[in-house]
């Protein structure tokens, strides 16, 4: 205790702390500056808190040289591979299917369209028309209402039509199982054709790429190209063909869950310190001045 004037003060710091009632901090000055989300480390070397729903800042980045860095070094792709594994264990196709030709009008539906919208079209579809024979019967404007609301719906119902005519002329009403065959039948390209050799015919002959593997490719530095054929060559090149389909699948999932095309969710990600992207949303590794986004 302390004695001034005849008053008894508490000393200095001896007030028992009380929690504030208006969430504020007590005794902190307003100064009408909207508070930092992440401050910076205190003198101390301690993180403050985080704010509730805001993530704090990534550590900043280790200035080391890029000099000799190669972004094709093969011990970077197995732990690119590796952390692949650790996201996705067990992936596979996102689209529903029970044949190779349900697989393979489902690929053709997918494009410019959701794997969900595509799950939601097929059952119905193939409850109506069951086999290939079924398709092949109908003219392409009987099938649009069926698939409309999955996009380019005129295009697809004639590249569906046409696959399964030429199926049931061509080979016997019986998916074609190699690479070539299955570039003979309308609406069919490397991308649809990996898919169903890769997943239902377990024959990796080739890397899917749509627009999530095009984008994470080009993020990880596995490629510069923009093209779908260049992309394939060059990841055929660097990833072992054994895992061709599971890496398809695997980045497929990766493009949909974190490394979405705005605002990957970088920090979540177990690739974070091996990738140098110009577009990362939080980064522990300096980022390349060639990176792309
Ligand atoms: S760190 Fe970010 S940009 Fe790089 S692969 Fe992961 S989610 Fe994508």
């Amino acid at each position: 205790m302390i004695f001034v004037h005849g008053e008894t003060r508490m000393p200095r710091g001896s007030m028992p702390r009380q929690p504030s009632r208006s969430g504020r901090q007590e005794g902190v000055r307003r100064t009408g500056r909207v508070p930092s989300k992440t401050a910076p480390p205190t003198a101390a070397g301690r993180r403050p808190l985080a704010l509730p729903g805001l993530k704090p800042k990534a550590p900043a980045p280790k200035k080391k040289s890029t000099a000799g860095y190669d972004p094709l070094n093969p011990e970077r792709i197995r732990q690119i591979i590796a952390g692949l594994d650790q996201l996705y264990p067990n992936v596979t196709c996102a689209l529903n299917h029970c044949s190779a030709w349900e697989l393979l009008v489902a690929t053709i539906l997918s494009a410019q369209c959701t794997d969900v919208r595509v799950n939601m079209v097929t059952p119905v579809l193939f409850e109506k028309y069951p086999t290939v024979r079924d398709f092949a019967a109908l003219e392409p404007e009987q099938l649009e209402p069926d698939i409309r609301s999955t996009g380019f719906f005129r295009n697809k119902s004639k590249s569906v039509v046409g696959a399964a005519r030429k199926i049931v002329a061509d080979f016997g009403g019986k998916i074609p199982e190699t690479m070539e065959e299955l570039l003979t039948l309308p609406g069919v390209a490397r991308k649809t054709a990996n898919v169903v050799l890769g997943t239902w015919f377990k024959k990796n002959e080739g890397v899917v790429v749509d627009t999530h593997v095009t984008r994470i490719a080009r993020r990880l530095e596995l490629t510069r190209q923009e093209d779908a054929q260049k992309i394939e060559q060059d990841l055929m090149q660097i990833i072992p063909r054994e895992r061709w389909t599971d890496f398809s699948h695997q980045v497929i999932w990766h493009g949909r869950k974190l490394c979405v095309a705005r605002g990957p969710k970088c920090a979540d990600c177990a690739l974070e310190r091996l990738c140098h992207a110009a577009d990362k949303t939080w980064s522990t590794v300096e980022i390349h001045k060639n990176a792309k986004p």
